[in-house]
């Protein structure tokens, strides 16, 4: 089975995201391991090891549908953040911009009539939802918290608690994938 030259150049060009969201967030994970905001660094480096799984089924599947996967050229990511709020805003942004992509894929994918990919992007619909609303979710509790100096370790807490929730989420419906 071919995917259509078109989708094929989109899928690749789509591989710079999931790549960016690696980088992004092992930016963020490191900026918050350097501040010794613990559970927050936990948090993230889960984030970017997903993202590096989202990026090899982007990759593998371009292959595998007879297409080359060609690894994107990228920019360093911004490594410093003047708060933690601020970082997870612009965590948010990157999703929305996945986000975006994604759905440019699937009306790609419906115009070219290429069903397969269509269909492999369903998981991406429902992951980007899932992102987004717990980014959102996430900055409106630090602004509830406030993210004054005082705040912070609960704050810390408040993520890490994050990285149990989607660990139960993602690990009982994925299959390991
Ligand atoms: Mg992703």
């Amino acid at each position: 089975m071919l995917i259509p030259k078109k989708v094929e150049k989109a899928l690749n060009d789509h591989l710079a995201l999931e790549m960016g969201a690696i980088y992004h967030y092992l930016a963020v994970a490191s900026w918050c391991d350097n501040k010794s905001y613990e559970g927050a660094a936990a948090f993230f480096f889960k984030q970017s090891a997903e993202e590096h799984a989202h990026f090899m089924k982007f990759f593998n599947y371009i292959n595998e549908m007879g297409g080359h996967a060609l690894v994107p050229e990228l920019k360093k990511p911004q490594v410093n953040f003047k708060t933690i709020v601020e970082a997870c805003e612009l965590s948010l942004q990157g999703e929305q911009r996945v986000t975006k992509s994604v759905y440019g894929l699937v009306d790609l994918a419906r115009n070219e009539k290429d069903h397969a990919t269509v269909e492999f992007l369903k998981f991406f619909v429902d992951e980007q939802r899932e992102e987004e609303v717990q980014f959102t979710r996430l900055i409106d509790k630090i602004k509830l918290i406030g993210d004054g100096p005082q705040s912070l370790y609960y704050i810390d807490k408040e993520i890490e608690k994050l990285t149990a929730a989607t660990g139960k989420k993602k690990g009982g419906d994925k299959g390991g994938a």
